[in-house]
């Protein structure tokens, strides 16, 4: 009986300190404690990432879960009045409607999504609940407010004045050309009266690792500026906008969904890391995909990918230049250009 008590007290010294310790016991009676390390990294697309990655960074340097830090994360720019292409602020539809497109997805593949969203900024939170509040993976349109209401967010208009008159201004003319995006100087002379400026979409993809090795990842958009009432994106679809497998990376899009629905994107992305290639490299391979199908097309339009692999190595790469992610780690903070096929 003793003995067993023994072996007890000794077996509770030793794990507290390897709890102290970060995991290693230490030689000795004396136990220094000190952080255990921690390779959590946080990417996203876009400048406006930066912002986004700084309130992901907070979650992770603490050692909290990826899943908390990709969602606070990505509320950032959904909050943001100043960005037309997430959440509040966002362009409407051609009828003037907001509606937004977003998911979410976590290390045991568990994920949640809301289609054409209305009245609700922070339409990542909506899919955070869908994934965790019920038995399902989409709610779309109607259903997916009605659900959001029932779990406490309040209706709001999310319409600025500024996103209401470009769309106004879009109206007099209603021609639908998703742009490439603002640094393609071709389009921005072509273009300089066009309404609501040469940039119409852009969306936030965001993946993180945390420091017990676990990814997750967050997509929020309001989509192609003057779509089609109901059209919906790539961005809230598990595998096109956005993918995590635990095992292996995750990754995640901006650009025309279109095009990112067909070849299903983000999880091409994953699957060829699995396959042995680096996140810039699977990037790369799936902007292929894209052009192969569509070479002309291909050439107008803009898509970029950005991935993330278990070991915390990154990349990205876009169909025309001007595509940007943001990085935050321990070692760095940056906004790097995505390499890319043409310009
Ligand atoms: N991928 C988004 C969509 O098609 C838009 C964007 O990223 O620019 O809705």
């Amino acid at each position: 009986m003793k003995s067993t008590r023994r072996k007890f007290l000794q077996a509770s010294v030793i794990s507290s300190a390897a709890v102290l310790t970060g995991g290693q016991a230490l030689a000795g009676s004396i136990v220094q404690p000190r952080p255990a390390t921690n390779g959590s990294i946080v990417i996203s697309t876009w400048d406006f990432g930066r912002a986004a990655n700084a309130a992901a960074w907070s979650i992770l340097e603490r050692k909290g879960r990826a899943l908390d830090a990709v969602e606070a994360g990505v509320r950032v720019p959904e909050a943001d009045p100043s960005n037309q292409s997430v959440g509040y602020g966002g362009l409407p539809d051609r009828d003037g409607r907001v509606t937004l497109d977003a998911c979410i997805m976590d290390e045991f593949y568990n994920c949640g999504s809301v289609m054409a969203l209305e009245h609700i900024t922070h339409a990542i939170s909506v899919a955070r609940l869908v994934m965790e509040k019920t038995p399902h993976i989409v709610l779309a349109g109607d259903g997916a407010l009605q659900f959001a209401l029932a779990n406490g967010f309040k209706k709001e208009n999310l319409l600025t004045p500024e996103s209401e008159k470009a769309w106004k201004e879009w109206l007099k003319r209603s021609r639908y050309e998703p742009a490439i995006n603002v640094e393609n100087q071709l389009f921005r002379k072509e273009n300089s009266s066009y309404p609501g400026g040469a940039e119409n979409h852009d969306t936030i993809g965001m993946v993180a690792l945390d420091a017990s090795g676990n990814l997750s990842g967050a997509c929020t958009t309001s989509g192609l500026a003057y779509k089609i009432h109901g059209r919906v994106g790539d961005s809230p679809i598990i595998g096109a906008g956005l993918y995590v497998d635990n095992e292996v990376g995750a990754a995640t899009s901006t650009g025309v969904g279109e095009e990112v629905i067909r070849i299903v994107g983000s999880h091409l992305v994953v699957e060829l890391m699995r396959q042995g290639h680096s996140p810039e490299a699977a990037c790369k391979m799936a902007v292929q995909r894209i052009i192969k199908r569509s070479p002309e097309k291909s050439k107008n339009i803009q898509v970029g990918f950005l991935a993330l692999n278990k070991k915390g190595e990154y990349g990205a790469y876009a169909l025309q230049k001007g595509f940007t992610y943001a990085v935050k780690s321990s070692k760095t903070e940056l906004v790097k250009p995505s390499k890319s096929i043409y310009g």
